[in-house]
C-alpha cells in the first residue's frame, strides 16, 4: 500500500517530479487512495493497478524525461496537437488527454473499454479489468473459450467505433485486446485517430489485417468481409 510521501520517497527517481504531483493531485481529489503494483512495464509508460474506495482502479502514466525520440515523433505522427507548444512535457500531456478523451468517446458509444475516471497532466484513471487476484490477460496469452464469439464481438465494437464514435484505433492487434470473463475489452487509445483523418483507412485496413490474421488460426474468416462489415452503416448494431 503506498501514500504519496511513501512514493515521493521510495520512488522519487522513478517518478518524475511531474508525475507525483499528477498522483498527489489525484489523491487528494479522491481517485486514487493508493497505488497497489505496477501492471505492465511499456517503452512509453507504466500501468498500475490502484484503489479507490471500493474500487480497483488501473492508473497509466505516460513516460516524460525518458520518452523517446521515437515515442514523441509517434505522437505527432498520429494526430498532430493543435495550438499547443511543442516541447516534450505539453506533447505527453496532449497525448494523455486526447487517450482520455478517446476514451470518454468510446465508452459513451457502446465499445467495452475501461471507464474513463479521471486524468492529469500524464497521469490516466481508469476502470480497472481483471479479478481482485490478477489484471485481465491479453487477447494474445488468453485461453480463448469461444473464438468466434469473441470474434463477432470484437467486429461489433469496430463498427460502432467507426459508425457512432467516428475513430480508428489505429494499433488494434491481439496486443491491445484484453479477455475479461470470455469477453473482449479494447484498450491503448492514445494512437486512436478521427474517421477523417487522411490516413483513417489505411489504419482502419491495419487493425482489420491484424485482428481477422490473429483469428484466422481459429476460425473460418475473411479481411475483405469484415471490412466491409465495418464500413457499412446499413446494420442494426448502430
Ligand atoms: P502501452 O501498450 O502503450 O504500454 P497499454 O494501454 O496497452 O499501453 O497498457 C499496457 C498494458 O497494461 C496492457 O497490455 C495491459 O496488460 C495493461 N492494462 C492497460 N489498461 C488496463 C486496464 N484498464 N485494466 C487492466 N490492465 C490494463
Ligand atoms: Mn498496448
Amino acid at each position: 500500500m503506498k501514500k504519496i510521501e511513501d512514493l515521493r520517497k521510495t520512488e522519487g527517481e522513478v517518478f518524475e517530479k511531474t508525475t507525483l504531483d499528477a498522483l498527489a493531485k489525484l489523491m487528494n481529489d479522491g481517485f486514487i487512495d493508493y497505488i497497489d503494483f505496477p501492471i505492465s512495464t511499456g517503452k512509453e509508460g507504466n500501468v498500475f493497478r490502484g484503489v479507490c474506495g471500493e474500487r480497483l482502479i488501473a492508473i497509466k502514466i505516460y513516460r516524460i524525461n525518458t520518452a523517446t525520440f521515437r515515442s514523441i515523433s509517434k505522437y505527432l505522427m498520429y494526430d498532430p496537437p493543435e495550438k499547443i507548444k511543442f516541447d516534450r512535457r505539453n506533447i505527453i500531456f496532449a497525448w494523455a488527454k486526447k487517450e482520455f478523451g478517446n476514451l470518454k468517446k468510446l465508452y459513451e458509444a457502446g465499445v467495452r473499454v475501461p471507464e474513463p475516471i479521471a486524468i492529469e497532466e500524464n497521469v490516466i484513471v481508469m476502470e480497472y479489468i481483471g479479478s481482485k487476484a490478477k489484471p485481465a490477460p491479453l487477447l494474445k496469452d488468453a485461453n480463448i473459450k469461444n473464438a468466434e464469439k469473441i470474434f463477432e464481438k470484437i467486429k461489433k465494437y469496430l463498427k460502432l467505433m467507426y459508425q457512432k464514435a467516428k475513430l480508428v484505433h489505429a494499433d488494434f492487434s491481439e496486443y491491445n485486446v484484453l479477455i475479461y470473463r470470455n469477453n473482449p475489452v479494447i484498450i491503448d487509445v492514445g494512437q486512436t485517430v478521427k474517421r477523417e483523418n487522411p490516413m483513417a483507412m489505411e489504419f482502419l485496413r491495419r487493425d482489420v489485417y491484424n485482428i481477422v490474421k490473429f483469428f484466422k488460426k481459429f476460425i473460418n474468416i475473411e479481411e475483405e468481409d469484415t471490412i466491409s462489415y465495418i464500413m457499412s452503416d446499413e446494420d442494426e448494431v448502430c
